[in-house]
């Protein structure tokens, strides 16, 4: 609370665009939370029972690839040809495989690298440097991811999962429910088609010079779905994403795997022996707050949470991110910057950075961006208390490509429909 005479040590006008005392809260705004048969609030942590994708070349450990290859009737070196093709030219049409004999080169391909996805719609913007797409799966599922180009570096921004069944209220992805798990393939394959893309010149002005060679160097797993409800599969598109003679060979530093706190599967992730980058996507610092903003809260509280995200770092020597998106007089308050300060701090020094971030506002919905001078006051508090803390930018937010913000519209559906698979 403000009060009219400071505290003696308080060296800073309060700043009046603070509102200690408006607290808006889903529940009161209209939001009503699912409940399952226990009486508590509905998650979907199991996937849908729907037909599975066809196996890919990307699926398979390196042994696995070669046990195919011979299934199909070829000698077992193919399975490296392909991989080249694959992770290094970015292609699975077979008349670039000229290395393969051309007798039922077609059926040999299209058995190790089956179509998956199709794409139905390209957006653009910041003049060409950030582009999201829509992808249809094999079964008319519909995912989404988004490119973008910063100075130095090229992130993807990959979905996990059709759908969230984590039904955070202000995720657009998460309204919608858990339609499937992604495959490591359907992964995978958003990297692969974002490569070609570059390669090809379709990210940024291609008159600009130095395009040759790039290719995506930073993957983000905060598309759509929650990575670590479908652990084993991100895990196997990590691996390959890693995998420097059979894979893509990116560094696992550039790989950001984020969660709202599935505490298990986070000391699972500690022990892989892969140093991704963590992110705890936390949002609020309180219980109270946190059982409505993040349903999950209601299965690992925000200190077991924070508790297995120090123990990443431990096990990893990895700084870990906290994310936390500034909601307008819901959790943007001052109090909350201090107490997150302070737990952030009890657990130890330099172990951790926190990225505050605008929300982008879902369509026709209450929840909506905190105000800059709050925004600031909020990042502020936490540099003061000695915890690095730096807004991050909105990329993508006119292309609904923000973190949050990837789910179909009708009008991507309607398109989705006419648009038939790839074969
Ligand atoms: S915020 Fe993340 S975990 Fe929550 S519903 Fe959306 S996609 Fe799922």
């Amino acid at each position: 609370m403000t009060s009219s005479r400071p505290p003696a040590r308080e060296t800073r006008p309060a700043t009046p665009r603070v509102r200690e005392a408006t607290q808006v809260r889903p529940t009161t705004e209209g939001w009503t939370q699912q409940k399952d048969a226990e009486g508590r609030p509905l998650l979907q942590f199991a996937s849908p029972k729907r037909g599975k994708p066809p196996v890919h070349l990307a699926d398979l450990t390196p042994a696995e690839r070669i046990a195919k290859v011979k299934e199909l009737g070829m000698p077992g070196f193919r399975a490296k040809q392909l991989e080249k093709h694959y992770f290094t030219h970015w292609t699975h049409d077979p008349a670039d495989m000229t290395d393969l004999p051309a007798a039922g080169r077609e059926e040999f391909v299209h058995g190790m690298l089956p179509p998956l996805l199709t794409e139905v719609r390209r957006l653009e913007t910041d003049r060409g440097d950030t582009i999201k797409f829509l992808w249809k799966l094999h079964d008319g599922a519909l995912v989404e991811s988004v490119l973008m180009r910063y100075p130095g570096r090229i992130t993807l921004c990959v979905s996990s999962q059709a759908g969230c069944g984590m039904n955070c209220p202000f995720c657009a992805t998460g309204q919608a429910g858990l339609t499937r798990n992604m495959s490591a393939a359907e992964i995978i394959e958003q990297v692969v088609r974002a490569n070609r893309l570059i390669a090809d010149g379709g990210l940024g002005d291609p008159r600009r010079v130095g395009h040759k060679g790039e290719r995506v160097t930073n993957i983000v797993f905060m598309g759509m779905g929650e990575p670590l409800a479908n652990y084993a599969r991100v895990m196997q598109a990590v691996r390959v994403m890693v995998d420097k003679e059979h894979g893509l060979g990116m560094s696992a530093r550039g790989i950001t795997v984020s969660t709202v706190g599935l505490v298990p599967a986070i000391t699972k992730l500690a022990n892989e022996d892969i140093p991704v980058t963590f992110a705890l996507s936390l949002h609020a610092p309180d219980d109270e707050l946190r059982d409505e903003l993040i349903p999950v809260n209601s299965r690992w509280k925000v200190d077991e949470a924070l508790d297995a995200a120090r123990a990443y770092f431990d096990k990893t020597g990895r700084r870990v991110s906290i994310e936390y998106a500034l909601i307008k007089d819901m959790n943007d308050h001052a109090w909350r910057a201090d107490l997150l300060a302070e737990k952030l701090n009890a657990r130890g020094r330099g172990w951790v950075h926190v990225n505050p971030i605008p929300l982008n506002p879902t369509p026709g919905s209450i929840w909506t961006a905190s105000e800059r001078d709050v925004q600031d006051e909020f990042v502020r508090r936490l540099n003061d208390a000695g915890i690095p803390t730096t807004l991050r930018d909105t990329r993508g937010k006119e292309i609904d490509g923000a973190c949050g913000q990837l789910v179909a519209t009708e009008d991507d559906e309607r398109v989705a429909a006419e648009t038939p698979l790839e074969a």
